[in-house]
């Protein structure tokens, strides 16, 4: 399902939308325009356009086979939530922000190979031409690493799949001792699940503000996050109450280099109503209420 672009040029700039019902009707939404927002109190009439997506941009990537958790689109005008689909992942980027808000990618033994890391960190070019575009120097002499969302050691088949991880566009600002630490070894045990068989869904990224870097380009998030979905079968039809649901919400500061990843479980509600974003919304509520309450203990 999308949303007619009409609509959100007609009202300035709708940011999120629940609905529960695909079809036309009455509905209540929520507003926003930089830091201010409303809740309306009183009905908006909208025309929910329902499109066959089946083959659309932003449907169809396997990457987002459990949903697309901002709703991000690819259009010029989604500045801070821009929809970008690549082979190998999926994100939505915040033009502002100068990284991307997540990084969505699935992750199983087709895509664990022998290709070394590339290294080769560069521009994303695919981002439009009005935007600054981040490059590999930009974070030179600011403490942070360039920090990948979708890991290269997760797109080791072809030299490609593992080049387009160098991407600066899925690349966050990362404190040295949280993505060397327990962040790699967050990544090591999500590979390891792999080879024991599993199946993943990751989506990954940072919210809060912790300074600015690249001249003023790139904002520096003040915590990393992850949602982890460990399958042991494919197919979102197998999701149900027992699926293990890893969250993580770590601080992007340097000290904590030999902490424990699993000392930084969350919720998935939790991670939720940190970012805003809905994730797993294409598996059933009622299985959502479920296992995004509860914190990860194995
Ligand atoms: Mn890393
Ligand atoms: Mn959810």
């Amino acid at each position: 399902m999308v949303l007619d672009s009409s609509i959100n040029s007609d009202i300035g700039g709708i940011e999120s939308i629940r609905y529960s019902a695909y079809q036309p009707g009455i509905y209540y939404i929520r507003v926003s325009s930089g830091s201010a927002s409303f809740t309306s109190t009183e009905p908006y009439r909208l025309t929910i356009h329902i499109t066959d997506t089946s083959g659309a941009p932003g449907f169809s990537s396997p990457h987002l086979a459990l949903g697309n958790p901002s709703n991000a689109a690819s259009v010029i005008d989604s500045t801070r939530n821009y929809l970008m689909e690549k082979s190998q992942y999926a994100l939505s980027y915040n033009s502002a922000a100068g990284r991307p808000n997540w990084v969505s990618w699935h992750l199983n033994s087709s895509w664990l190979g022998e290709i070394p890391r590339q290294d080769d960190f560069r521009v994303d070019v695919s981002l439009p031409d009005a935007w600054y575009r981040v490059n590999e120097n930009d974070f030179s002499g600011s403490g942070y690493d360039r920090g990948h969302s979708c890991p290269s050691g997760d797109r080791t088949v072809t030299r490609t799949d593992n080049s387009e991880t160098f991407l600066m566009s899925n690349m966050i600002a990362q404190a040295p001792d949280n993505n060397q630490g327990p962040w790699a070894d967050l990544e090591n045990y999500c590979r390891d699940l792999v080879i024991e068989g599993k199946e993943l869904f990751v989506i990954s990224g940072g919210y809060g503000a912790n300074g600015i870097v690249a001249a003023g380009h790139v904002s520096v998030p003040a915590r990393t996050w992850k949602v982890i979905v460990v399958m042991n079968h494919p197919g979102i039809s197998n999701i149900s109450t027992a699926t293990r649901l890893i969250g993580i919400d770590m601080p992007n500061v340097n000290g904590i280099r030999n902490d424990d990843w699993k000392n930084y479980r969350v919720s998935v509600d939790q991670i939720e109503a940190a970012t805003g974003y809905d994730f797993l919304s294409n598996v059933s509520v009622s299985i959502q209420a479920v296992i995004e309450s509860a914190v990860d203990n194995q």
